[in-house]
């Protein structure tokens, strides 16, 4: 795909960050709140923010079953933060009846770094680049469980998470823990437009 157009999902969450990411990066960006705006879509990013308020919108505005459907199809899409639980096929820690859009074969924890700990940061390596990120956690998940066909991009270094799995990509289906969308890194951004290039 050459010249791809993304879409942001835009009932819920750091929207304007990440369409601010992908302009910079010179890629065709749309807020998407309806059918007919995922429609245009050929890529998708879903943003931080919070996943039990995301599904209950996208359940209200009638977008949650045509998002399930082209992430199945195979619609390249990127989940940061909330948006990773909302890519998840299993969670825990979720309220009550909460639901998620499902396709990456993985498990998160909601909230995994501990409630007190709402916000920290990092520098962790991310697979394939020279230098590490500059990662920002908000009430976080991690991975808790992946299946056999997840890649791990990345894990927490030190302290009391290491080891946890904070980045992950199945295919054209990728998400971090963390915030990339934060800062002026565009790289796991660049990552994302160039997986959805090649597919
Ligand atoms: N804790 C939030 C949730 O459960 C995610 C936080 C975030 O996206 N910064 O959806």
């Amino acid at each position: 795909m050459a010249s791809p157009s993304i879409g942001v999902f835009a009932l819920q969450g750091d929207v304007r960050e990440h369409v601010r990411a992908l302009d910079d990066l010179g890629v065709a960006t749309f807020t998407v709140r309806r059918p007919e705006e995922l429609r245009r879509c050929d890529a998708l990013v879903l943003p931080g923010g919070e996943s039990t308020t995301m599904y209950k919108l996208a359940r209200t505005f009638e977008l949650f079953e045509p998002l399930v459907e082209r992430i199945r199809a195979g619609m390249p899409t990127f989940g940061t933060c909330a948006g990773m639980i909302m890519l998840a096929d299993r969670i825990e820690d979720g309220i009550v009846g909460q639901e998620t859009l499902g396709g990456l074969d993985i498990t998160v924890r909601r909230n995994a770094f501990g409630r007190q700990v709402d916000s920290f940061e990092g520098d962790i390596a991310f697979d394939g680049f020279a230098d590490p990120v500059h990662a920002v956690f908000i009430r976080a998940p991690w991975v808790e469980d992946l299946g056999p066909d997840v890649d791990v991009l990345a894990t927490v270094p030190t302290g009391p998470a290491a080891g946890r799995i904070v980045a992950v990509r199945q295919g054209s289906l990728m998400a971090t823990s963390f915030h990339p969308e934060v800062g002026n890194d565009d790289r796991i951004h660049r990552y994302f437009v160039d997986l959805v290039k090649q597919s």
